[in-house]
């Protein structure tokens, strides 16, 4: 019989097994080859790495920031010798192409750790004057306590160090629920943080269904702040749980990508391109819509169906494939469900447009572009995150405007123009939290500022560098009378 890797939670600085003994399956998305078993755990669990985490928290805060650095750089140090392990991982368990994207990936991890070890060193305070004679006052910046951390599937590895590691870095621990379908991916960049020898506690990790030990570590009393990624509903739902306590929400985006008349179409395809099939379309930041007016529909959608037929499909292992399967079922009937939608509407189905059955088992779907969508349907106004390119026409500068702030969300745009008096005012007018000029909706680097904006459904407060850092991070008052 072949060996499955059995793994548990990781609480105290130990590998644990669930209290209730149960286990749940990990299976490949390519061809459901069996990858894992492991530890199913439930709210004592959840409970105990609480318990854990404010032990790890007392050691953790008293160290310092120099001391916390070098242990960002040695989880660093331990994922670039596992690299490879790690990577394969992420490309058998997410999905997504070893060689064009899961190096990537583990590299931007990598980085990651070794910014926030980096940045924790420069986070300073202030002497600020005061009114009254002989008071003196500084400000300064202190952990949290113990954070909860949920993450979904889609950039397992990545996602994940954008809360752990400021965390780390500033000083407070941590309880990790990550998704159940890359619970795998969490268990091998969990080993590399234990290998770096950190405090017990400082980091535990704790398998199983989100809406069980997820709701338990964001509505516990002892944990003090909360750092999330996943769907706007869940979010809502972690909100009302958590309630009172600091969070981070990193939530759902829908594009788009607006193509003014002027702009280079070879350069907007590529990007919008980019933009929708990156990771299969399963990226916050996606260009879920492509908003353009009659003067450019053809012409862009004839680039776009150019780029997505040279896409290859296949084994996520395999170097020369370029697009994996999407990670599980739900995602795969929900393109579907959009997809339909938006034919039934009057959308123009130029390619793809269906299922991969002769690509393998998995869960496959094929690279797909769609002209002339109409604005009411679910491919312009809701969130699709699958590798879908929908064009939507739109009348001119003012409809293309409104059109990409019509939507509920707020997450990142890419827009194209060689015009840059226009380029500035599409991105001060935009309603995203990010907005690309001439790049893709999903440019992004590790240090610079990424969220939703206010009143949209995607979410709250900003990720990135030393944004992440005060996120995390209390603002204490001291004063003292030197009289
Ligand atoms: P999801 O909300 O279904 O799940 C995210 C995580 O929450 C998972 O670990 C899940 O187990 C857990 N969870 C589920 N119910 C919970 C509950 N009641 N309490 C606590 N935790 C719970 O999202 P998903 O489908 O895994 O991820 C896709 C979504 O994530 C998309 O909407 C996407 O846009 C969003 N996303 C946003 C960003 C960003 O930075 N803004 C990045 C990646 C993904």
């Amino acid at each position: 019989m072949q060996h499955v890797l059995k793994a548990h939670h990781f609480i105290g600085g130990r590998w644990t097994p669930s209290q209730n003994g149960n286990i749940f399956e990990s299976r490949s998305p390519y061809d459901g080859a069996l990858l894992a078993l492991l530890a199913e755990g439930d709210r004592e669990d959840a409970q105990a790495a609480i318990v854990a985490a404010q032990a790890g928290f007392k050691v953790l805060s008293q160290m310092t920031a120099w001391e916390r650095s070098k242990l960002c750089n040695r989880v660093a140090d331990a994922m670039e010798k596992r690299r490879e392990e790690l990577a394969a991982t992420l490309a058998s368990e997410q999905g997504k192409p070893l060689v064009a994207e899961a190096y990537g990936e583990i590299d931007a991890a990598v980085t990651g750790f070794r910014e926030a070890g980096e940045l924790i060193k420069w986070l300073e305070g202030e002497v600020i004057p005061v009114e009254t004679p002989g008071k003196r006052a500084i400000s300064f910046r202190q952990p949290r306590g113990v954070y909860a951390v949920v993450t979904p599937w889609n950039f397992p590895i990545n996602i994940p160090v954008e809360y752990l590691a400021p965390c780390l870095a500033a000083g407070n621990a941590v309880v990790w629920v990550p998704a159940p379908t890359t619970s795998l991916c969490a268990v091998k960049l969990m080993e590399c943080i234990a290998e770096a020898g950190l405090p017990d506690g400082a980091v535990n990790l704790v398998l199983g269904p989100g809406a069980v030990v997820g709701d338990e570590i964001v509505g516990s009393v002892g944990t003090h702040g909360i750092g999330f990624t996943g769907s706007p509903a869940t979010g809502n739902a972690i909100a009302k749980r958590g309630a009172g306590k600091p969070m981070l929400l990193e939530l759902g985006g829908n594009g788009p990508v607006v193509v003014l008349d002027d702009a280079d179409l070879d350069r907007a395809a590529a990007a919008a391109a980019f933009g929708s099939f990156f990771n299969a379309g399963q990226v916050c930041a996606a260009s879920g819509r492509i908003l353009v007016t009659e003067k450019n529909h053809d012409a862009l959608a004839e680039r776009l169906v150019a780029i997505a037929s040279r896409i290859r499909l296949g084994d996520p292992l395999d170097g020369a494939t370029t697009m994996g399967p999407l990670n599980n079922a739900q995602v795969v009937r929900k393109i579907e469900e959009h997809v339909a939608d938006g034919a039934n509407r009057g959308g123009e189905l130029l390619f793809g447009g269906e299922r991969g059955p002769d690509v393998g088992p998995g869960w496959f779907y094929k690279p797909t572009v769609i002209g002339r969508v109409e604005k009411q349907a679910m491919l312009n106004t809701a969130e699709t995150f699958g590798p879908i390119a929908p064009l939507v026409v739109c009348a001119d500068e003012a409809d293309l405007l409104d059109t990409a702030n019509a939507s509920s969300h707020g997450l990142a745009a890419g827009v194209f123009t060689r015009d840059l008096s226009k380029a500035f005012a599409f991105g001060e007018k935009l309603r995203m939290g990010l907005v690309n000029i001439n790049s893709p909706s999903c440019y992004w680097e590790l240090h610079l500022p990424f969220g939703g904006a206010s009143g949209k459904s995607s979410g709250l407060g900003r990720l990135g560098g030393k944004h992440t850092l005060r996120e995390v991070t209390d603002v204490k008052t001291i004063t003292f009378d030197v009289t």
